[in-house]
């Protein structure tokens, strides 16, 4: 089993951050990523704050975090972390699904989720009018009336982001006034797309969702269920058939 000094679970920003403190100091460090590295930031096309040098996308910031991390000795596993646990000598065992590492010292840096409104509708439309993402979905509601919920930092930034391609952003807030910091609230309020709606909760997204056809493939398991990447492939020619 390899052995670490530090196992950091996570290549989002504090993860990264941990894992370049770790090595900087002569540690043997592994650094854990489940899914991309990143993390949340990966989709930011501008950074406000900046958290540290003279990058302004996340994705940049993160690419050079993570690109000097494994210059310096960092070793990537490009797994979940599935479990952690002690051994009897007192090493932290961490486990993926296809093997086991120890290490004298675990950081956590799991992250953050992007919470959900939970409202009914929500997920019905997701991916199809209801986003979480500003600047990765942004150019999809071009010359479009579209609406942020929050009063918060994020939301504001998301609705300024957003009015780069929306022809309207309505900030439907629960509040009264806005929680953001004052400069984004400034500049939202010298932006001519954006309208604030105070004291409103969102009850309900509704509309009409196109019709997509969902392939759905028989597993060993006997569930039937749809997958992405074989709609991919043969999605075209079987809406043809259709
Ligand atoms: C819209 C928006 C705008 C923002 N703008 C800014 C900004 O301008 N400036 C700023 O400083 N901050 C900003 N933030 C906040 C910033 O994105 C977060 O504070 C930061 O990304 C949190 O980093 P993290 O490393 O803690 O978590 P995350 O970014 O969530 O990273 C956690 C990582 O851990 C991985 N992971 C989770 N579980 C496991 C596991 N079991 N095994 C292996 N890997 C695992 C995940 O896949 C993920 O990559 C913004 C956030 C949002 C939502």
């Amino acid at each position: 089993m390899e052995k670490f000094d530090v196992i950091v679970i996570g290549q989002g920003y504090a993860g990264l951050t941990a894992a370049r403190l770790a090595i900087q100091r002569g540690l043997r460090t592994a650094n854990f990523e489940a899914a991309l590295f990143g993390g949340l930031i990966i989709n930011l096309n501008e950074l406000d704050p900046v958290p540290q040098g003279a990058e302004h996308s996340g994705a940049e910031l993160a690419s050079n975090l993570a690109m000097n991390n494994m210059d310096q000795g960092v070793v990537t596993v490009s797994e979940a972390a599935t479990t952690v646990e002690r051994d009897a000598d007192g090493l932290w065992l961490v486990k993926t699904d296809s093997g086991a590492y120890a290490a004298r010292h675990v950081v956590v840096a799991s992250g953050a989720r992007l919470r959900k409104l939970g409202v009914p509708g929500e997920l019905d439309f997701f991916g199809q009018g209801v986003s979480e993402c500003a600047d990765c979905d942004g150019p999809m509601f071009n010359g479009m009336e579209t609406v942020v919920v929050g009063g918060g930092d994020s939301a504001f930034q998301e609705a300024i982001a957003l009015s780069q391609f929306a022809s309207k952003v309505t900030m439907v807030m629960r509040g009264s006034v806005p929680r953001a910091r004052p400069d984004l609230v400034d500049l939202a309020a010298t932006n001519p797309k954006l309208v604030r709606l105070a004291n409103t909760r969102i009850v309900q997204p509704t509309g009409r969702v196109k019709k997509r056809w969902r392939p759905r493939v028989y597993s060993p398991s006997s569930a039937w269920y749809p997958t992405p990447s074989f709609c991919r492939r043969t999605c075209n020619a079987m809406l043809r058939e259709r």
